[in-house]
């Protein structure tokens, strides 16, 4: 958290700045309260890289949350899957990690708004190629 800073650009921290009136096509400012990682991989070709990928989450990432192997698909997921939930405060340390670590699997990461829809969309970011998603099973503003 930036503290009382007198130099250097201001940093706007509230969604009530006098620039929020700009963003209104942007985000509407819902608190970040999680991320998730999607780890994706093929159960025939790819799947000892996501075990060993797993493995060292588990090791280096203990507050980070393992989900289930999903080979069949689920929600808007096109490709089988493994969920990574892990809270905010261990962003800047498992994300470069992940960069570095992947061994070439797909991965989805997103914030978790409450707002499916937007965080699969348009919040997301991919690590490899972006591939398709079911967005239309994602309820918008859904809170979960
Ligand atoms: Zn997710």
């Amino acid at each position: 958290m930036p503290t009382k800073a007198s130099a250097g650009p201001a940093v706007k921290k509230s969604s009530r700045s006098p620039t929020s009136q700009s963003r209104r096509n942007r985000s509407p400012g819902r608190p970040i309260s999680a991320y998730h990682a999607h780890v994706y991989y093929d159960p025939e070709k790819t799947r000892s890289q996501a075990e060993n990928l797993r493995q060292c989450v588990a090791a280096a990432f203990p507050d980070a949350k393992l989900g289930r192997w999903h080979d069949e698909l689920v929600g808007p997921h096109t490709r089988s899957m493994y969920q990574i939930a892990f809270p905010s405060r261990l962003l800047a340390s498992f994300v470069p990690w992940l960069m570095l670590n992947r061994d070439g699997l797909t991965i989805l990461l997103h914030p978790e708004t409450g707002d499916d829809y937007r965080d699969h969309t348009a919040h997301a970011c991919w690590f490899g190629a972006a591939l398709p998603l079911r967005v239309e099973v994602l309820r918008k503003d859904a809170i979960r």
